[in-house]
């Protein structure tokens, strides 16, 4: 199946090839929340082989572990991430840039060490469609 995806503004588009991802999580870590500003981050592992940027380039920041975060310059959209050490021959994308993010569903939650506290209230807290009316 090709999964299709890019950033926001649209300078930056990929695809991977894929049989079947190898693993889909949300992540937890410190390190993913400073990145990216959100309480928590989506993570779609595809093998490497697979995984093509089509169009635009994306910009990387290298953290201290080697971790390389693949984002556009442009618009700011974080698109995937590497680390050679840590996750040989992968490429990890934020799943929530698919075209079609709802296709695969997240199988798990990891890090929970470093999640935020409130996480676990999220299930017990009012929703709204929209907005408080
Ligand atoms: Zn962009
Ligand atoms: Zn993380």
């Amino acid at each position: 199946m090709a999964l299709d995806g890019g950033c926001r503004c649209g300078a930056v588009r990929y695809t991977a090839d894929v049989t079947e991802p190898e693993h889909h999580a949300v992540c937890h870590c410190a390190d993913c929340r400073a990145a990216s500003g959100a309480p928590m981050m989506a993570w779609l592992a595809v093998p490497a082989a697979s995984f093509t940027v089509t169009s635009g380039e994306a910009t990387m920041f290298e953290g201290p572990t080697g971790s390389q975060r693949h984002f556009c310059a442009r618009c700011g959209t974080g698109l995937f991430f590497v680390n050679g050490d840590m996750l040989p021959g992968i490429v990890d994308i934020q799943s929530a840039t698919l075209d079609d993010a709802a296709t695969l569903p997240p199988a798990a939650q990891i890090q929970c060490a470093e999640q935020l506290d409130w996480i676990t209230a999220l299930p017990t807290m009012p929703t709204f469609d929209r907005y408080p009316g």
